[in-house]
């Protein structure tokens, strides 16, 4: 089962392997973008560790749903209200209980992420943060941590021959083919992060 420690320590690890990998998400976010991937997530993270440690919450769904509301609130560029709302709607899922199964993370996760394609109103194939997501949540099943981490980054690899349709690399059009989606990276760097809480 996985506590609300656990969900704390997601969210610690994942602060530090973004900033350890803020200046690649920046530079993917140049040829595509407009170079401030890096920095929107390291921002977001900062406060989302600073918030957690301020005042820890004490089940794994005010854990995320502290944690997509500081998103929400710090990061101005597209990624901060749609990792935002991954994390509230997850954590909102998950209830109030002190400890959730995988099945539990599972099914709150794929809340999570089909609420990030509401939002955004992308798909898998659009050459966003989805083409991460969507097959990491497959490959997740119940409770299988390494592999939800293979499928997000086998996903934003995937994205390179991409042609995008949302977000600002979309306005290069066929320009954007052959870049990887800086956001599918920081989703794929998100399940390592939690992999890696999970000791897998
Ligand atoms: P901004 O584009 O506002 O500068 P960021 O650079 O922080 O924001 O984030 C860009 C990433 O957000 C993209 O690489 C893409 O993965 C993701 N993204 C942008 N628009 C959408 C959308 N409509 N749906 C899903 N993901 C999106
Ligand atoms: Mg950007
Ligand atoms: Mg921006």
């Amino acid at each position: 089962m996985l506590d609300a420690d656990f969900f704390r320590r997601w969210m610690t690890i994942a602060a530090a392997v973004i900033d350890r990998e803020a200046d690649r998400l920046t530079e993917l976010d140049s040829p595509i973008g407009d170079a401030d991937h890096g920095s929107n997530m390291q921002r977001g993270f900062a406060v989302v560790r600073a918030s957690l440690d301020k005042e820890p919450p004490d089940t794994p769904g005010a854990v995320l749903m502290l944690a997509g509301r500081q998103l929400i609130s710090t990061v101005g560029g597209a990624s901060g209200p749609l990792y935002g709302t991954l994390l509230r709607r997850a954590g909102k899922a998950l209830g109030d209980a002190a400890e959730v199964s995988g099945a539990d993370l599972a099914r709150a996760l794929r809340t999570g992420v089909d609420a990030v394609a509401a939002l955004g109103g992308a798909a898998p194939g659009d050459k966003t943060m989805l083409d991460a997501l969507v097959p990491a949540v497959d490959a997740f099943g119940e409770g299988d941590f390494t592999a939800a981490r293979a499928a997000a980054e086998h996903g934003a690899e995937a994205t390179i021959p991409l042609l995008a349709r949302k977000g600002r690399a979309s306005y290069l059009g066929e320009r954007s083919i052959g870049h990887q989606d800086p956001g599918a990276t920081s989703s794929a760097l998100l399940f390592g992060a939690l992999a890696e809480a999970a000791g897998a």
